[in-house]
């Protein structure tokens, strides 16, 4: 296996990347808090964390992705120091039941995904399916000495933890300045500011709440996924992912608990996504730059091109978004699959090594993709083949997911359209096994059947 190199937050360094266990890669990344559409910049960092495992899977490694849904709302604070639940508060808005409001927005995430071609996760663990799992860990917490009980809430005893702020570099020492900043009234019976909460005690009339050993409660923001990640990957696993905003106090208070319950190292490479900026500036609904994916598509742009949008800047850095940074990438995007409709449909046994070889090197570099990208275009204008152009791009797509297969353009044989016209007459006869058993013979000789509102349509299976 060749190289990979990986910033690690923990580290602050460049560092080679070794799987835990050999051939296999455990990911975890913090998913969205499903109580409105995702935004762009969400976008942004769940794309860098499918670069990540796109990369993974090009050097050949098996991968467990997890990511999760946080359909219990933590508590935000907006205004003067008001404190609320977005999931209840949005669902009240709309006349919804939370977990209804949460449904709704896990499914449309799931389709941005999709049109973004994400790799779906291997498991989407949801909050509310997991409070045992939360409560279970709590109760090791508070059996070890590291958390403590008051009426009902349970708080994680941050001086208990030797290495808290590893991560941030927001050490104990630090603290109790940069909690004076952001310190949440309502918690006044903690022993110390720093710590936080672990489960919290719930009015007797809440929606989304659960009886546990503290009595009827909820769970604090970071113990989900403390929970989950360990559940389903073990407790150390090799990648978390996340936008930098979650490094503190999320990440650094996942590290406290998990290290504090298990007595192991929790995770081996933190990797963080800069955050994505429009126009230079911090997206917020107030100043009227906050942007979904479907108000790109409602502005005529395919979805990928804001992922090629994505991958011309390195994941590390902060990416600018302005719609015309989109209409450039929207026509490098056109130019490229305009190339690969040219390149006939003749897929080669290798790939053009004098490109694939920079291209794996700059991948494997920190998911250096903005590099990748130019050799993209080396390989375009070079003098190779057409067909070895095109097999080296549709195995370069693997990572950077751009869909160039859906552009290679072929001709259909005459005993393929044969069988597709006399599916069509099948399917007209409402004759449905025989139409079937049509789009069987038409995919052995290697073509799928699209039926569209037009009539079908066909596309070359390439493998
Ligand atoms: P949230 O739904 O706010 O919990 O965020 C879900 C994920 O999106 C987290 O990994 C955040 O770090 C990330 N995120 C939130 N806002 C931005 C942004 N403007 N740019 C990049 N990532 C973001
Ligand atoms: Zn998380």
């Amino acid at each position: 296996m060749a190289d990979i190199f990986l910033t690690n937050t923990l580290s602050r360094k460049k560092e080679n990347f070794v799987p835990i266990k050999p051939g296999f890669v455990g990911i975890y990344s913090c998913g969205p808090t499903v109580y409105r559409n995702v935004h762009i910049g969400n976008l942004r960092t769940y794309i860098a964390a499918d670069l990540l495992k796109r990369t993974l899977l090009y050097n050949g490694l098996k991968v467990s992705h997890v990511k999760n849904i946080t359909d219990v709302g933590h508590m935000r604070t907006s205004g003067a120091d008001e404190h609320y639940d977005p999931i209840i508060n949005e669902a009240l808005r709309e006349g919804k039941l939370p977990l209804e409001l949460a449904q709704h927005y896990t499914e449309l995430y799931h389709e941005d995904e999709k049109k973004l071609r994400v790799i779906s996760a291997e498991e989407n663990p949801k909050a509310t399916e997991h409070i045992p799992e939360m409560i279970g860990m709590i109760k090791i917490l508070l059996d070890k000495g590291f958390a403590y009980e008051v009426e009902g809430t349970v708080y994680f005893d941050v001086k208990k933890f030797q290495d808290y702020g590893k991560l941030s570099g927001n050490t104990l020492d630090k603290m109790d300045k940069l909690l004076e900043a952001v310190r949440v009234s309502v918690e006044t019976d903690k022993k110390d500011s720093a710590d936080f909460a672990l489960w919290k005690k719930a009015d007797e009339d809440r929606a989304m709440s659960w009886d546990s050993p503290w009595g009827k409660g909820f769970p604090g923001w970071h113990i989900e996924c403390s929970a989950m990640s360990t559940k389903y990957l073990g407790n150390h696993f090799d990648i978390h992912t996340g936008g930098e905003d979650l490094v503190f106090p999320h990440h650094e208070d996942e590290i406290a608990q998990s290290e504090a319950a298990f007595g192991e190292k929790f995770v081996n490479f933190w990797a963080h996504a800069g955050y994505l900026l429009v126009d230079d500036k911090k997206m917020a609904r107030s100043v009227g730059n906050f942007y979904t994916l479907e108000d790109i598509e409602k502005k005529g742009f395919n979805p990928l091109a804001f992922r090629y949008l994505t991958l011309t800047t390195h994941y590390k850095s902060r990416l600018n978004f302005t719609w015309d940074s989109l209409e450039a990438s929207q026509k490098t995007l056109n130019n490229l699959y305009r190339e690969i409709s040219g390149y006939g449909s003749e897929i080669k046994k290798t790939t053009c090594a004098k490109y694939e070889e920079p291209f794996i090197k700059a991948i494997n570099d920190d998911l250096d993709l903005p590099k990748a990208l130019v050799i993209v275009q080396d390989l375009i204008s070079s003098d190779c083949s057409v067909e070895c152009k095109l097999t080296t791009l549709l195995r370069f797509d693997e990572v950077l997911g751009l869909g160039f297969k859906e552009y290679v353009r072929v001709t259909i044989p005459s005993q393929v359209r044969k069988l597709v016209d006399e599916r069509e007459k099948a399917r007209n006869e409402k004759n449905f096994a025989r139409s079937d058993e049509l789009r069987a013979k038409i995919a052995e000789l290697g073509f799928e059947v699209v039926d569209e509102t037009d009539g079908p349509n066909l596309k070359k299976i390439i493998k």
